[in-house]
């Protein structure tokens, strides 16, 4: 725990914010409930003194600099569909919201890359590349979260088997230092041997390094078709043991995702309409796979999932049923795109694990994690990118007490993080590591590493005002 001293903000100092940024400031009574959590309330909440809705890269390094002088915390937020609490101030202070920057700037076609201010939503990126025949690949569950916090955060998403998380795609960016500099990183070219990368310390960084105020995104050519399987499994082993042998065959799926009845059974309760079949053949259906192919013609599309039905009837699967209509695939997809609402209105106690372990360990992985749930009071639901090893596992609870839970949850979260650690995974593959899983960070890192995380935190923040407590480094 390091010992640091923050001032509250003063009546003075609000004034000055208010000068740069006449009627963007916002205080106490004025903000409203949403800024004080994220989408997993269950790691606290916390009010920011003041709001700041962002403008300009120069006004954002104004109010930097002048919370730098007077050691007044900041915290960049994006639209605050984060799971670890990473854009919650807990330690109050200036919240700036990044939302109102918003604009796509420019696209620059020669070179296949886009120009946009951070709070751009990802879904207006997506369908306003789409328009133009391009496509941005990255897709994380919340098509309403900002690029910037996509960035923060290293976004991962269900087309990441295929295309990569948000790493692949950030080419440059502006960035305010918590020093109240502006600096530039990356350019838009395609390699770079340039000297140390800060652009990717940048990128996952969780809003502790510094402000993201513009960022410069590569864009692909859109695939003309694509095509989806659902492949119902009469249990969760048989349907995550298919995955490695759809790639040993050398088909490239645009996405896995699998998931488990008791989930798509809530999650069509949510949606309000079935989708996923439950019984086929006299045979209980207990988990699924949704595949997604992507190519330039249906002709070979087909063959593929022609090959792909092959591989899963012969590893164990009941049916494979194809979703080639627009219809079809946006009620296959519907239901996957609303798992984590789905248990949110069915809980009232949820804590969430975002691990990654080797694609060829998820079966195993799966089996302990169920096999230790039952030392304790809580259900887990799962669901995950079985493409590349991320699992989302929820512990849920509607009868015990907050505190009971949580110690529940904590036994047994030590317990599957060092098996994940055992089996070569890490910690989280793409919500991050926030305020809730701040804590078990050294586990998976080891001391050396956590030294040189910090040495890197105190060099691009000296006085620890740019969100603090989170990623790496407790403050008191
Ligand atoms: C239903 C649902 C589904 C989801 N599915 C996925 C998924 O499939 N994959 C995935 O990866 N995530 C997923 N998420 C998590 C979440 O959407 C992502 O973490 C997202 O990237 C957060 O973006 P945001 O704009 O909401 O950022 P916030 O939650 O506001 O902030 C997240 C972090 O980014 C920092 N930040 C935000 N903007 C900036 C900026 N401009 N400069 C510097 N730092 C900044 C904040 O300080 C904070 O540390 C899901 C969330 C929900 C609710």
């Amino acid at each position: 725990m390091e010992a640091v001293h923050y001032n509250r903000v003063s009546p003075e100092l609000i004034e000055q914010f208010k000068k740069i940024v006449p009627g963007k400031v916002h205080t106490a009574e004025d903000i409203n409930e949403d800024y004080s959590h994220d989408e997993m309330p269950i790691y606290g909440k916390g009010y920011p003194d003041v709001l700041i809705e962002a403008t300009t890269t120069e006004d954002i390094a104004a109010i930097v600099k002048l919370c730098y002088e007077n050691n007044i915390v900041v915290i960049p937020r994006g639209a605050g569909t984060g799971l670890v609490g990473a854009a919650v101030a807990i330690h109050g202070g200036v919240m700036i919201d990044m939302t109102k920057m918003n604009k796509i700037l420019e696209y620059d076609l020669e070179n296949f890359v886009v120009r946009v201010e951070p709070g751009v939503l990802l879904n207006d990126l997506a369908e306003d590349a789409l328009k133009q025949g391009l496509l941005y690949p990255p897709d994380p569950g919340e098509k309403f979260a900002t690029l910037g916090g996509n960035v923060a955060t290293n976004a991962g998403g269900m087309r990441a088997v295929k295309y990569g998380t948000t790493r692949d795609y950030v080419r440059a960016m502006t960035v305010v230092l918590p020093t109240g500099e502006i600096i530039k990183l990356g350019a838009t070219v395609s390699k770079t041997s340039t000297g140390y990368s800060l652009i990717n310390l940048m990128i996952g960084s969780e809003g502790t390094l510094g402000i993201i105020t513009e960022l410069t995104l590569k864009l692909i050519p859109a695939p003309k078709e694509t095509i989806s399987l659902i492949i119902p499994f009469e249990n969760l082993e048989d349907c995550i043991s298919t995955v490695p042998k759809i790639f040993l065959h050398k088909l490239a799926p645009q996405a896995v995702e699998f998931m488990e009845k008791e989930i798509v059974l809530a999650s069509e309760r949510y949606i309000g309409r079935a989708v996923y079949p439950k019984e086929v053949e006299g045979v209980d259906i207990g988990a699924y796979l949704l595949l997604t192919f992507d190519g330039e013609s249906m002709e070979r599309l087909e063959e593929i999932t022609e090959q792909a039905a092959e591989i899963a009837l012969e590893a164990g699967a009941v049916d494979v049923l194809v979703a080639d209509t627009p219809t079809k695939k946006k009620d296959a997809w519907a239901a996957r795109s609303s798992f984590l609402e789905a248990i949110e209105a069915e809980t009232e106690l949820l804590d969430e694990c975002d691990v990654v372990v080797p694609v060829n360990k998820i079966a195993e992985y799966l089996k302990y994690v169920y096999k230790v749930r039952e030392n304790y009071d809580f259900t887990v639901k799962s669901f995950g990118h079985a493409g590349d090893g991320n699992l989302h596992i929820y512990t849920c609870s509607n009868d015990m007490e907050l505190e009971e839970f949580n110690k529940q949850v904590k036994g047994f979260f030590d317990d599957i993080y060092q098996k994940a650690a055992e089996f070569g995974g890490l910690l989280s593959g793409e919500h991050g590591i926030g305020y809730g899983k701040r804590d078990y960070l050294a586990s998976f890192s080891g001391d050396v590493v956590m030294r040189l995380m910090k040495g890197v935190k105190e060099t691009f923040d000296p006085k620890m005002i740019l969100n603090p407590g989170k990623v790496c480094y407790k403050v008191d």
